[in-house]
């Protein structure tokens, strides 16, 4: 079946959805974005995502092209046209055709339709190894579609057998490319970095989960030197929802098997999500 993104508010057919080459996101890197998952034609936890989306414009100094009510509209009514009970959508927002190839303009914004992406079984089963390199996000609040540092050293993460990266300062842990990081310490206290990362929906669903659990949680900074405390370590985003991490570098966590907190989390967020698909209204 063809399939339709959105260009500027008009449903193009996917093949020929383009923009100009003097856009300010091509030229410069100067645009946002957001991705969240449609389950069961659902677009989950929508009002987070818009609401985030809403926040990296204004960092940006990029007005949003329709409040946010009727973006909200207009992304069911892309589910709709497509019919596409589970899929991916992602936002896009970019500083729109600079004359100057400089100054922003008005904004181009699109609203993609992807298939759903998959994380193998296998990395659940097992856990993840992290490989930890020094960078420190510009901007790090902003949801840009800047990914310079991560994408240029998909290779080394490659031979270091990590499927994912864990950005650090030289002190202080932030987070992976693409999702936030947490680490249950010795003490049973389970850890999070809240400055210098990107507030992952995922993140914020998880910690109210955990406390919901009556989980002790702290969201402060985390030192490298603390990881070797580490009983437990997993990653939380959209796409992967949580992902144990067995593995940092050289040092084994914990028992070096995914733990029972980051089950236990997994399955109340996919509890979470249910209920979410169950009593959403459009
Ligand atoms: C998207 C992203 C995350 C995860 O956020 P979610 O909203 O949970 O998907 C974390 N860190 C970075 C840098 C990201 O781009």
């Amino acid at each position: 079946m063809d399939r339709f993104h959105s260009i500027n508010g008009m449903l193009v057919e996917a093949a020929l959805a383009a923009i100009s080459v003097s856009d300010l996101g091509l030229l410069r890197g100067y645009g946002i974005f957001d991705f969240f998952l449609v389950r069961r034609g659902v677009p989950m936890f929508v009002d987070d995502y818009l609401a985030r989306f809403e926040r990296s414009a204004r960092v940006l100094e990029l007005l949003l092209p329709l409040p946010v009510p009727e973006l909200r509209r207009h992304i069911l009514q892309l589910i709709q046209a497509n019919g596409m009970k589970e899929a991916a959508i992602r936002l896009l927002l970019t500083g729109g055709y600079a004359d100057d190839g400089y100054t922003p303009a008005a904004p181009n914004w699109m609203v993609l339709h992807h298939d759903q992406p998959h994380t193998p079984a296998e990395r659940y089963e097992q856990g993840i190894k992290l490989m930890t390199w020094r960078h420190v996000r510009e901007l790090p609040e902003v949801k840009s579609t800047n990914y310079l540092t991560a994408i240029q050293i998909r290779h080394r993460l490659q031979q270091a057998g990590a499927p994912e990266v864990l950005y650090h300062d030289g002190v202080h842990v932030s987070e992976s490319a693409r999702s936030n990081f947490f680490v249950l310490l010795d003490t049973g206290i389970l850890v999070t970095p809240v400055q210098g990362v990107l507030h992952g929906i995922t993140r914020k669903q998880i910690l109210h989960l955990a406390a919901q659990a009556g989980i002790p949680v702290e969201e402060r900074p985390v030192r490298l030197d603390e990881l070797p405390r580490a009983q437990e370590a997993f990653l939380t985003s959209t796409v992967k929802g949580v992902l144990p991490v067995v593995q940092i570098d050289e040092q084994r966590i914990g028992a070096g098997r995914p733990g029972p907190l980051a089950q236990q989390l997994g399955q109340a967020f996919e509890a979470h999500c249910q209920a979410y698909i169950a009593t959403f209204t459009p």
